[in-house]
């Protein structure tokens, strides 16, 4: 074989290995998903509630596949594969690689609150792994990260955060959330968990989920990062797989890779609250534990929290094990569960794009998912905040205000006991972050009512003339 054959044959198995497609096949039973498991698919998203699942499976075996399970069905093409794009865009409307290098040096050097992005390590590939922190809170204030692009398929994640950072930079002093988070915490954002996969998707389409070592413990195609992490690593074979070929892969040892070994050290050293370590897709809303789908001394909590948060988007709350199956080694049971700080209340939104690329030509669409998780990322910073008696917060009413308002107590379990003076003929609702009035208390010691979720609330006075709000948790 010549050498120029070798070499065009070199270059085009990138394109022949990425000639993957996604399948959606209807599931009957528990059974049918656990049969679907094990028999080694590349189960990308799924819904025992909705009954279906889909694969991610070579373009040559699509036509068996939807022989063997009547019902079905193709995606298209842009759900697993990014095309080529006919502008300047790296990866359509997702931020590419170099996009994010830009945005985020862009982001750093016009706004004082954001810092310059910072490498806490190096990739296995030897890229630089990133952190930018955004704050205009006093040192030592708590601290909350977000990241995503753990696997190097899910831009939709990426996408999301810098949405997030641009809102919070832009709404600061304008808006009273943003205001507060930035004024009373660190928020902390990784980008790119995973440039080298990133990277490889980048510009032609690929589908690498997996880092990029291929050389450990034989050649192999990567490790599965979120299933690398320390905390029950390796459990069982379900939750994360011994084979090197599987895209669930776990590596040879906990924190084998370089990119979760860094991570994990970095995140020790910040200790925050808690997160989202973000990935797509599918509509969830997951937090721990995956590994054997036991509740956390925090079930409560993160049950509460999480089903508040998705009241917007209808995400499907809850363990990774309840809603498609278990996992072990992955990124929200370490930072829970690790002993090497304490508890830190992580969630994993999948974000609820069309498969993995499919909103690449969309604009739509990804602003409707980033918009949906900039919710859930301003109840989550409220709610976090919350746990760390951060003082509430007072408005004063109009000009020439008469109006007084003093909270008994908070955050608030059961009954909430106000008082208001000054209050001739005022009228009392409490109204939820997003400014819905959520319930009218009748007295000064109201019960508050079970369907009122822990959180973050307003409690208001209105006379009409003029109007005094006090910030309160609730928290059983
Ligand atoms: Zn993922």
């Amino acid at each position: 074989m010549s050498k120029i054959l070798v070499g065009v044959l070199l270059l085009l198995l990138p394109m022949v290995m990425s000639a993957d497609r996604l399948v959606r096949i209807p599931m009957e039973t528990d059974n049918d998903f656990c049969q679907i498991q094990e028999m080694g698919y590349d189960v990308t998203a799924g819904s025992r509630e909705e009954n279906w699942v889909d694969v991610m499976i070579s373009e040559r075996f699509v036509n068996e596949t939807l022989h063997q399970y009547p019902g079905a069905r193709l995606l298209p093409r842009e759900w697993s594969e990014l095309l080529p794009q006919t502008d300047s865009n790296e990866m359509g409307f997702y931020y590419g690689p170099n996009e994010n290098a830009l945005f985020w040096a862009e982001l750093a050097e016009s706004n004082d609150m954001v810092d310059t992005p910072t490498s806490y390590g190096t990739s296995y590939e030897g890229r630089d792994l990133n952190y930018i922190r955004i704050s205009n809170a006093p040192a030592g204030a708590p601290s909350i990260l977000f990241t995503a692009l753990t696997h190097g398929r899910e831009p939709g994640g990426n996408s999301v955060i810098i949405d997030w950072a641009q809102w919070l930079t832009t709404e600061y002093g304008n808006d009273t959330m943003a205001t507060f988070i930035l004024d009373n915490a660190q928020i902390y954002i990784i980008p790119i968990v995973n440039p080298d996969a990133y990277e490889y998707n980048n510009p032609n389409g690929g589908n690498q989920r997996k880092n990029m070592n291929y050389d450990s413990p034989v050649a192999s195609t990567g490790i599965d990062l979120n299933r690398n992490y320390s905390y029950q690593w390796g459990y069982d074979n379900q939750g994360s797989s011994p084979d090197p070929y599987s895209e669930t892969y776990r590596g040879s040892a906990a924190l084998s890779e370089p990119e979760t070994l860094a991570e994990t050290q970095w995140i020790d050293s910040i200790q925050p609250l808690g997160g989202f370590h973000y990935h797509t897709y599918g509509g969830y809303l997951l937090y721990p534990y995956g590994y054997n789908n036991s509740p956390t001394p925090h079930q409560a909590t993160f049950s509460s929290w999480g089903n508040q948060m998705a009241a917007q988007n209808n995400y499907e709350v809850g363990r990774c094990g309840e809603i498609l199956y278990d996992v072990n080694g992955d990124a929200v049971d370490w930072s829970y569960g690790a002993t090497t700080h304490s508890p830190m209340l992580f969630f994993t939104p999948e974000v609820d794009d069309d498969g993995f690329w499919g909103s690449q030509n969309d604009t739509t669409a990804i602003v409707t998912n980033n918009l949906e998780c900039r919710f859930m990322n301003k109840l989550l910073c409220m709610n976090l905040l919350s746990t760390v008696g951060i003082e509430e917060e007072s408005s004063t009413g109009l000009e020439g205000t008469t109006l007084n308002l003093v909270l008994g107590s908070n955050p608030v379990s059961a009954v909430l006991s106000y008082t208001v003076t000054g209050s001739v003929g005022s009228s009392m609702s409490v109204l939820d972050v997003t400014g819905r009035v959520v319930a009218a208390p009748s007295d000064g010691n109201w019960v508050v009512p079970e369907a009122l979720q822990n959180g973050v609330y307003f409690l208001r006075a209105d006379n009409g003339n003029q109007s005094v709000s006090q910030r309160f948790t609730v928290l059983r």
